[in-house]
């Protein structure tokens, strides 16, 4: 199982699946710089789905970052070193008219750019031909039900599944690598096997499992219990020997901890893919509208782009800087032995508790000595 993280739209369109070298954080796992960014070029979406994080529109709103403002942001994050992963995601990205531009600049300035479209009419085959040509490096597709009757009645949206099963053939057609996100509710869990296996007929690099951060629109969906992540965890673990894609979570850094126990067990190396990266901390998250947020989920802002620096805002906030001492986490996060290495979801703790700093409730581990 590998770890990913969200970004912002309809929940998580994440996109990643590539190996970074240059993630290796320092020795207290410690990003100095933003190594994935995850900006939400538009609130706009043709979809607008039930649960959308961003809740999304079905127009522009006019405080956007300008096609300037944006080309901005991009000199600014090719300055960093290394330079991350960006995102683009929205709402749905392709609202934007110069969306095409903003990618040409993120490409010729030398960005890794993935890119989280929504699945509308505006992602056709030869919107995703063009996206191979124009160097993107992965692509994702949300997929919350086994069915077009499951995933359209979560997603509110008629048509949805269809879509994104020929938006997936497109793209496996385009030989861009596609990432499946699935959001984990209550509504969801029984699907999780069946989703599996769409996700291996999507022919799918990553599956990501988004565990809900309880926040926008998703606020009103049924939260799975701690006992029953433990065990589609453990489901995972066990299912990423059985599949041709990497099995990765989101917003459950927690599954490190697992991870690190199954390869002790196995006598193999004690180390774990995206080791520390969390909300703040090797994550960072723009708005449409320039605001830099420790990630999607966590919908605290540390400054604005139009004002700042966006790398000086991840590195230097006070907001940023707090969330990346891990020995000032409160609660069993504060204690745990693991809290390097994963230290919980902020997003979550913060929706749960309204203090960023708190436990991550969906964590059931105990610490040692605690
Ligand atoms: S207690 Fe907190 S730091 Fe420890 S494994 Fe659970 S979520 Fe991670």
């Amino acid at each position: 199982m590998a770890d990913s993280h969200p970004h912002a739209a309809g929940h998580p369109h994440a996109a990643g699946g590539h190996p970074h070298a240059a993630f290796a954080p320092n020795a207290d796992y410690v990003y100095e710089h933003p190594r994935r960014v995850y900006w939400e070029l538009t609130r706009a979406c043709g979809l607008a789905c039930a649960h959308c994080r961003a809740e999304a529109l079905h127009h522009r709103l006019p405080d956007e970052l300008t096609r300037e403002e944006s080309f901005a942001v991009l000199d600014a994050l090719a300055a960093a070193t290394p330079k991350p992963v960006v995102i683009l995601t929205g709402g749905d990205p392709l609202e934007r008219p110069d969306f095409w531009e903003i990618l040409a600049h993120a490409r010729e300035l030398g960005l890794h750019t993935d890119v989280a479209p929504s699945a509308t009419p505006k992602l056709t085959r030869e919107a995703v031909m063009r996206l191979k040509e124009a160097g993107v490096g992965a692509m994702s597709l949300s997929l919350d039900g086994a069915t077009a009757e499951t995933h359209d009645a979560l997603r509110g949206i008629d048509g949805c599944f269809e879509r994104t099963m020929a938006s997936a053939k497109d793209i496996a057609d385009a030989g861009i690598p596609l990432q499946v996100n699935t959001l984990v509710t209550a509504d969801t869990l029984p699907e999780m096997a069946a989703i599996a296996g769409v996700a291996e007929q999507m022919k799918a690099r990553r599956w990501s499992l988004f565990f809900l951060v309880t926040t926008g629109r998703g606020a009103t969906l049924p939260q799975i219990t701690p006992e029953q992540t433990d065990e589609l965890l453990a489901w995972t673990l066990e299912e990423t020997d059985r599949r041709p894609y990497v099995i990765a979570t989101t917003e459950a850094p927690f599954a490190r901890r697992l991870v690190l126990e199954k390869k002790a067990a196995a006598g193999g190396r004690p180390r774990v893919a995206g080791a520390g990266m969390r909300d703040g901390n090797g994550i960072m998250f723009l708005s449409y509208k320039g605001e830099v947020m420790p990630s999607g989920f966590l919908p605290m802002v540390a400054g604005n782009v139009r004002e700042q620096d966006p790398i000086a805002i991840y590195q230097r906030s006070e907001l940023f800087t707090r969330l990346r001492d891990v020995d000032a986490f409160g609660g069993r996060c504060g204690r745990c032995e693991h809290r390097r290495i994963c230290g919980g979801s902020r997003g979550r703790a913060y929706a749960a508790t309204g203090d960023v700093m708190a436990e991550d409730p969906l964590c059931t581990y105990q610490p040692k000595g605690a």
